[in-house]
């Protein structure tokens, strides 16, 4: 595959796997507070991250609460559940493509 070494990586803030900030799925507590799925990965404020996966997704609540030093509401929940759980089956990244640059990356 493609050398990315650079990526730089974040961690589950449930299961602690680390891989590459764009697999994992950003929750953002705004500046104004406010917690939500962030699906730019890119919004403004404190941001925990979650790789998607289900037991992750089942114990998360107390795991966002403490990255973002806030409290998550169901609610809140609920809808990064469901937005993570759609963005999970859509093919995100669209690895099809030779994205150019691989050349000499072969292994
Ligand atoms: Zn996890």
């Amino acid at each position: 595959m493609t050398k990315v070494r650079r990526q730089p990586e974040r961690t589950c803030v449930a299961c602690g796997v680390k891989r590459p900030k764009r697999e994992l799925f950003r929750v953002v507590r705004a500046p104004s507070g406010s917690v939500s799925f962030d699906a730019s990965g890119k919004a403004q404020g404190r941001g925990a991250y979650l790789c998607g996966e289900a037991a992750c997704l089942a114990r998360a609540t107390a795991r966002l609460a403490h990255a973002l030093e806030t409290l998550v509401s169901e609610e809140v929940m609920a809808d990064v559940r469901t937005q993570i759980e759609a963005h999970r089956d859509a093919p995100v990244h669209g690895r099809a493509g030779a994205q150019g640059g691989a050349a000499s990356g072969r292994r």
